[in-house]
């Protein structure tokens, strides 16, 4: 029989497993603790890429709003893949965007601050905590993304697919017919605004037509 110390000890140690995410926890229980733990507190960033992890997410919970920031710039293959994605997972969705769009090319830490970055905190400022596609494989700046952080807002982010491989994604694409932003076949593995995204040559690292020829490697949305 325990004694009562040891039973508030094993009273701990279970409070603390709900409350922390295992490192090594799968996409699924990733969202099913961020879920758990915040709610309706709980949105979702979709890029307009692809629809892996809103695909993820929902299949958890059919409730989580998901986010779109309409920069202005985007493809129109971005906007039809969200579209698409609107149409096929029927989401609670909300769509944010600046007031004015001024153009971005050559002044890009303002405009990806005013077009990105803005548009986020007015969309995570109800919110707790927000579910992100950032991966460890999309860029060196990334490799050591963690599954779970807390943001400069101090919001928590949580990153499901944060250590899943293009071959996984590739794999669970196939498995599960996702939508597909139509660019990723024509040469754009990695998907911007269009003034700032390039397609890149084979071999070429997938973030290396983000903008390129210039030192800029992140929006901000990430930082
Ligand atoms: S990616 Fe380019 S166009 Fe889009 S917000 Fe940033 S600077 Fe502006």
């Amino acid at each position: 029989m325990s004694t009562p110390t040891e039973s508030r000890v094993g009273i701990l140690e279970r409070s603390a497993t709900r409350a922390l995410l295992a490192p090594t926890a799968s996409a699924t229980e990733a969202v099913a603790w961020a879920v758990e733990r915040f709610g309706e507190d709980l949105c979702l960033l979709c890029s307009g890429q692809d629809a892996v992890l809103v695909d993820v997410a929902l299949g958890v919970d059919p409730r989580i709003e998901v986010v779109f920031i309409d920069t202005g710039f985007h493809f129109d293959e971005t906007i039809n893949t969200m579209l698409a994605i609107a149409e096929r997972y029927e989401p609670r969705m909300r769509v944010v965007a600046p007031w004015r769009h001024l153009p971005g090319t050559g002044r890009e830490d303002f405009c990806c601050s005013q077009h990105k970055v803005e548009q986020l905190d007015a969309a995570l400022a109800p919110r707790r905590a927000w579910l992100s596609g950032l991966r460890r494989a999309d860029s060196p700046e990334r490799a050591q993304a963690p599954i779970v952080e807390v943001d400069r807002r101090g919001k928590h982010k949580v990153n499901p697919l944060v250590a899943w491989t293009d071959r996984e994604v590739r794999e669970y694409e196939k498995a599960n017919d996702i939508i597909v932003n139509p660019l990723r076949d024509r040469g754009y593995p990695s998907i911007g605004c269009k003034p700032c995204t390039s397609p890149v040559a084979e071999g070429e690292h997938p973030r290396a037509g983000r903008w390129a020829g210039s030192e800029r490697t992140e929006c901000g949305l990430h930082l």
